[in-house]
């Protein structure tokens, strides 16, 4: 089998069973490696250290698949690991309160760059690195065989981080492809709980909706009852139409994209529930926040839930000023008494620099926060010790009281 060695003293991460290999940690490799192949992991002193799928051009050169003492990947290792996360969501299946989920998540699940995302009996797949590129087939028709209801599997490959790879980046139509079984609907109506919503698997960011926000979401619907509701970053709604459904007297969804407010209006028309009074507001949120202070307007919720502020670490700074700005404005404009439920879904920021972030934010707005909760994706978007990488997203729910 191709191998990769490792540099002198360079074996501590991969034995503590972290998953990556970053280029410069690697110091001979057998010549001509494809993209996406398995190869083995072997110590300077020799010592075989596992088996991971090699990218030749990633900074991340080797994503672990098995780890000392592990048998190397055999043929069918896909079909099982694919089916190992299905069992493990067996819970969401039997429980009816949602029928969409995500299946595979990557590392967590032991298939790097893998994620597979289900809504009502149709799976969007990312495939964000080349070897989770050279076994795509394999998981779509493991999923097609192991996912309760499965009708189809469909990629998107419209994710920046497949540039980093030598992977394809599709655009339009091209974006969108059908690996296995049926072509999906042009929507696909879900529903977490009572709250329903139409996915739009094909243009919609990501797989098409933010699954990793529904624990979030369902945390802040019920602070919402009696309260005029500001949802910044709105997508198609989510926190919005739960503010609704648990009994906002207004709920203004802003969002800087007029095809996610149009869905999201959509979204609301899907339920007919009356006294909550629903705005869309198209707006850039940094302006839309201070247009509210200057014009004294205040509001008893306010979720604020960015895109990603820092790519990377170079980044840092200017998110953190991005994110001190967005919630001090949003802080202000809480009544006494009032709810911020916030978040960060940039991996390079941690949940304690968040917190310095909140921290500081709530000091030059001169008031103080209770901390109600702290927030991460639901358990069908698990992560492993041993990657804090991969725990991205992360919230505090905060209380204004004074
Ligand atoms: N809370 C949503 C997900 C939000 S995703 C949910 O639960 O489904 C982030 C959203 O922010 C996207 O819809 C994007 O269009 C929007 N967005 C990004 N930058 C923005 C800006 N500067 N002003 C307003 N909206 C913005």
């Amino acid at each position: 089998m191709e191998r990769v060695v490792l540099v002198k003293g360079r074996d501590f991460s991969v034995r503590r069973r972290h998953p990556w290999i970053f280029s410069g940690a690697i110091c001979d490799e057998t010549p001509g490696i494809e993209a996406g192949e398995t190869v083995e992991v072997v110590s300077h002193g020799g010592e075989t250290l596992g088996y991971g799928s090699f990218s030749p051009s990633s900074q991340i050169r080797v994503r672990m698949l098995s780890f000392v003492g592990e048998p190397s990947p055999d043929g069918s290792f896909v079909e099982s690991r694919v089916a190992a996360a299905v069992g493990r969501r067996a819970g969401f299946f039997a429980n009816a309160a949602t029928n969409a989920m995500r299946l595979v998540n990557a590392e967590a699940d032991r298939l790097p760059g893998v994620v597979a995302d289900y809504y009502a009996g149709w799976i969007v797949c990312q495939f964000t690195s080349a070897g989770a590129e050279r076994v795509k087939h394999e998981v779509a028709s493991a999923l097609m065989k192991f996912a309760p209801g499965c009708r189809g599997v469909s990629e998107r490959n419209d994710v920046d981080v497949r540039a980093r790879e030598g992977l394809p980046v599709g655009e339009g139509e091209a974006a969108f492809a059908v690996l296995a079984g049926d072509e999906p609907p042009e929507l696909i109506e879900i529903a977490e709980g009572e709250i329903p919503f139409l996915v739009d698997v094909r243009h919609g960011h990501k797989t098409g909706f933010y699954l990793d926000q529904r624990d979030a979401r369902a945390a802040v619907g019920p602070l919402a009852n009696g309260a005029e509701a500001l949802n910044c970053f709105a997508y198609t709604g989510g926190f919005g139409l739960y503010a609704r459904a648990c009994g906002a007297v207004s709920v203004t969804q802003v969002d800087a994209s007029a095809d996610a407010l149009a869905l999201a209006r959509r979204n609301e028309a899907l339920r007919h529930l009356c006294g909550t009074e629903m705005r869309y507001v198209e707006a850039d949120v940094f302006r839309y926040l201070r247009a509210c202070r200057d014009e004294g307007r205040q509001f008893d919720l306010v979720v604020l839930d960015p895109p990603k502020f820092a790519a990377s670490k170079a980044q840092l700074m200017k998110a953190a000023r991005g994110y001190k700005d967005i919630n001090l404005l949003a802080m202000k404009l809480l009544r006494p008494d009032g709810v911020l439920a916030t978040f960060s879904c940039s991996g390079a920021v941690s949940t304690a620099f968040f917190d310095r972030i909140l921290a500081e934010a709530a000091e030059d707005a001169g008031c103080d926060f209770q901390l109600l909760a702290r927030t991460r994706p639901g358990a069908d978007h698990p992560t492993v010790l041993s990657f804090p990488e991969g725990d991205y997203l992360k919230g505090a729910i905060l209380r204004k009281i004074s």
